[in-house]
């Protein structure tokens, strides 16, 4: 029996668990490939990114590209000639002339005489160029065309031009002259934060300042070429060292333009961009969790649903070997009484006691085949309810009178209080759960201690209370919830001394109920207990 019930509980478990582990292994798996799949198309979007950014790159490269002016350097001497006497005098128009004139070549010292006319101009009336942009502009073109370079520099401050295009393409010159005497090889070159970019083909540079090629990156439309949570930028890949910190590289593609420059796409925060993902995982691993929480609490409720059953039935059983032993005992005793009272041979004293024993028997008989009638009538639903106005009081007083007899034997005191109370109940319902209470407190008492019976009424309340206490064992606390349960009897049967068959409580419980009140108990185990019935006066 024992084994096919544990054999049956370990099915049970099986029966949920094997599901719940495939679910759990499925959605594992699932959701592996899942951020795989999801990885994977972030790649492909960034590999994707990269291609456009770098096409886009290239593109804008090859348009700001500008060829570097050669200038005369150092500076090529001139034949002396009557324009330098005009550079000298104070005549306006004649170096006007001369400041505008295509032939008007160089100096003997090698300065190109249109710069020296232009200055000399400016020397004469500092306010000569303003409101005059195309004057401006030509001079500024002449300084950073025809001047010497190692002069363009000084000329243009003395012009004060330092800020106009024309001086931003003389810096140009300067920049691109420069990386070429660190880096002759050309290509990219790391500027900073940014890169530079040359070339020299024989007497010919070609060049992209840092500052073309920063405007270049900073353009929003290489930011646009940029998925949702990532990043664009440019690498040589070669000669910019990577931090630790660097963001992981997520796609790179070549920009065809120059050598070894790549649009590189990383995640501005990889945490953020599979948040999303980490939020639907989430979700599976929640709902993952609530069926396993759910099953196993349905497993829980499941296994102890059984074991209640699998108690039930042996409480059933015990009360069913209590209540024939509690039958066969009166049974047996009362018919060796009456079969030596019908023989006759004894003393008059003695067939007393016999017709004693007999009468007390007979009613310990009725109240047990009482007690399991109304069980069974009210577990089938069958027990009719009479309630009627009735004297409570004179009905304890009787119910009291009956048990006498009993607590005489044991040499128990019988106390009571009563106080007169009139409410509508089933007399015959209300005596049996008393007669059960008397029964307990007699049965669990031991000799010589009192049992106390009162009645009171508690009219703001509108309801009635019956208790009984006795000096008797006691009952622990953790016993005391479940006596009123039908037939629990605490302990084995082997350790119990007094007789029952565990119903008189839940009858009493039954009883209260029907008439819509309660049952508590108080009781400290070697002290005693007290039983107290509340019922509404008028039953509802
Ligand atoms: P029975 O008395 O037939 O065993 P009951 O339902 O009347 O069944 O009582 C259930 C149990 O509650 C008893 O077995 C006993 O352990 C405990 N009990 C009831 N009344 C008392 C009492 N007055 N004093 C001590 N124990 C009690």
């Amino acid at each position: 029996m024992a084994f096919t019930r544990v054999t049956s509980s370990h099915r049970l478990f099986l029966a949920v668990l094997l599901p719940l582990l495939m679910l759990g292994t499925f959605a594992v798996r699932g959701m592996k490939a899942q951020s795989k799949a999801a990885w994977d198309a972030m790649e492909e979007e960034a590999a994707r990114a990269a291609m456009v950014a770098a096409d886009h790159l290239a593109r804008e490269f090859q348009a700001k590209v500008r060829e570097v002016p050669r200038f005369p350097d150092p500076p090529v001497p001139g034949s002396p000639s009557p324009m330098d006497a005009v550079l000298d005098g104070g005549d306006i128009p004649a170096l006007l002339a001369l400041r505008d004139s295509p032939e008007a070549g160089t100096s003997p010292a090698g300065l190109p005489r249109r710069i020296l006319a232009a200055l000399r101009l400016l020397e004469l009336d500092p306010e000569f160029l303003r409101d005059r942009a195309a004057d401006r502009g030509e001079i500024a073109r002449l300084a950073t065309e025809e001047c010497p370079s190692v002069l363009t520099g000084l000329v243009i401050q003395k012009l004060g031009m330092s800020d106009g295009a024309s001086s931003q393409r003389w810096k140009d010159v300067e920049e691109a002259l420069l990386i070429l005497r660190s880096h002759p090889e050309g290509g990219w070159i790391p500027r900073g934060d940014s890169y530079a970019w040359v070339r020299q083909d024989g007497s010919q540079v070609s060049f992209l300042s840092t500052a073309a090629v920063l405007a270049i990156l900073q353009d929003k439309q290489l930011s646009y070429a940029a998925p949702k949570d990532f990043g664009i930028r440019i690498s040589t890949g070669k000669d910019l060292p990577r931090s630790s910190a660097a963001p992981a590289i997520f796609g790179a593609a070549p920009v065809s333009f120059g050598e070894g420059l790549r649009a590189e796409v990383y995640l501005h925060s990889p945490d953020q961009a599979m948040a999303s993902l980490r939020r639907q995982q989430l979700w599976t691993y929640s709902a993952l969790a609530l069926a396993a929480v759910v099953s196993l609490g349905g497993l829980y409720l499941i296994h102890r649903t059984l074991q209640r059953e699998r108690k039930l039935n042996e409480m059933k059983s015990q009360f069913v070997a209590s209540v024939s032993h509690e039958l066969r005992a009166p049974v047996a005793s009362i018919r060796l009484m009456a079969d030596a009272l019908e023989e006759g041979k004894m003393a008059p004293e003695t067939a007393k006691e016999f017709h004693r024993l007999i009468a007390r028997e007979g009613a310990r008989l009725s109240t047990l085949v009482g007690n399991v009638l109304d069980h069974a009538r009210i577990e089938q639903g069958r027990r009719i309810w009479k309630m009627e106005s009735c004297d409570l009081a004179a009905l304890v007083a009787e119910t009291l009178r009956v048990m006498e007899p009993l607590t005489r034997e044991k040499e128990l005191a019988l106390l009571s209080s009563l106080e007169a109370v009139e409410a509508s109940v089933d007399a015959g319902a209300i005596q049996q759960a008393l007669v059960n209470l008397l029964d307990n407190a007699i049965k669990f008492s031991p000799r010589g201690k009192s049992i106390g019976t009162s009645l009171a009424i508690h009219d703001e309340s509108r309801t009635w209370t019956l208790s009984v206490s006795d000096e008797g064992s006691g009952i622990p606390k953790e016993e005391q919830s479940r006596i009123f349960e039908r037939f629990y009897r605490p302990g084995d049967e082997l350790r119990r001394e007094t007789q029952g068959t565990g119903i008189g409580l839940s009858l009493v419980k039954s009883i209260v109920d029907a008439h819509g009140g309660s049952v508590t108990v108080e009781s400290e185990p070697g002290k005693g207990s007290t039983f107290t019935l509340r019922l509404p006066i008028s039953t509802p």
